[in-house]
């Protein structure tokens, strides 16, 4: 029987071990989050983020500017955060709309405001093995795989999947911890073959279940990052999920075909309840991390001119 690995329970973990650090600072950590729009899948992001600062002690503002702001008013927004003592992180929730240029806002954000970890800064630093606001999915899949003791030293990982806040900063972070890393896209022929080489399987594609049992080297540890609404019913009985489809009229599926990842691997991330908590849980511990740095930078400052 595969071991499914609970991400709610590690999430969990990780805000509990944020407490006391939160506790230690000066003022409680502040995250700004800007929500353009009315995207009703960014609204429910956005609502959870923000519930989870309340539950961990975080300070949190919603900034709602309307889904006609311009990229001038949006570099003032962030150029306002920026200066802001109170605020220690800033999350642009996406997507922004068409007339921004998105590029240039993520770019505007203070690196040592970055929630995200999204800042070509940070990014660099991750290239370089270098302290630094971590893009939060990876770094929760890797806070899961240390917790469940899943051994990646040595090992053959496969990431599917190239963007630039899931699959590369994956692939890096599973390479700095000595993984042999492959990584898949559109692009890739053989994409079955290629992934059944597998110990650690990192899907994040965004397409339903494509991930069958033939993808899988029995005994991989799969985890599955995809988050696809279905509203096929018939789509929802190949997955076993008509009963829950009747409820509800949809159902939530991974990237990973539900059934047959049970049958095959030795472990694996559940949809829902598998890498989504630990997305936020890992924007928690970066907006904790940066407030940290900033309250100790203040501190030293203090005390050099005294
Ligand atoms: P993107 O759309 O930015 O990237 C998808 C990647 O998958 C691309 O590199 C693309 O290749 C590749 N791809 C798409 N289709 C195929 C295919 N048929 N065969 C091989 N490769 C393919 O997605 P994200 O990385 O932002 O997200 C991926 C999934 O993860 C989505 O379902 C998203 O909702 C979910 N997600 C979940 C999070 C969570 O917290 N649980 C957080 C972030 C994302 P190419 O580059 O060649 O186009």
């Amino acid at each position: 029987m595969a071991q499914i690995l609970d991400g709610t329970m590690v999430r969990n973990e990780i805000l509990a071990r944020l407490k006391p650090r939160i506790q230690k600072l000066k003022r409680p950590p502040g995250l700004a989050v800007v929500l353009v729009g009315h995207d009703p899948g960014s609204e429910i992001y956005v609502r959870t983020k923000i519930k989870t600062c309340a539950e961990a002690g975080i300070y949190s503002e919603k900034l709602t500017p309307p889904e006609t702001v311009t990229t001038a008013d949006m570099l003032a927004i962030i150029a306002d955060l920026n200066l802001r003592p109170d605020i220690d992180a800033i999350l642009l929730q996406m997507p922004l709309p068409k007339q921004v240029d998105t590029r240039r806002v993520l770019e505007a954000v203070a690196p040592d405001k970055d929630a995200d970890g999204f800042h070509p800064v940070n990014v660099g630093k991750l290239v370089a093995g270098r302290p630094a606001p971590r893009a939060c999915t990876p770094a929760g899949i890797m806070e899961l795989l240390k917790h469940y003791k899943i051994p990646v030293d040595g090992r053959r990982a496969v990431v599917l999947g190239r963007s630039d806040i899931v699959g590369k900063p994956m692939a890096l972070m599973l390479l700095h911890e000595n993984a042999t890393v492959t990584i898949c896209h559109s692009r890739t022929p053989d994409l079955a073959d290629e992934c059944r080489r597998a110990d650690i399987l990192v899907a994040a594609i965004g397409r339903p279940a494509m991930v069958t049992g033939d993808f899988l080297a029995p005994g991989a540890t799969v985890i599955d990052v995809g988050m696809n609404r279905v509203t096929d019913p018939l789509e929802a009985a190949r997955l076993g999920k008509i009963e829950e489809f009747g409820r509800k009229g949809s159902v939530l599926v991974g990237d990973v075909h539900p059934l047959e990842v049970a049958r095959v691997a030795s472990a694996y991330t559940p949809v829902p309840g598998g890498v989504g908590p630990l997305t936020i849980a890992m924007l928690m511990a970066n907006t904790v991390a940066l407030a940290e740095q900033h309250q100790a930078a203040v501190s030293s400052a203090s005390a050099l001119t005294h």
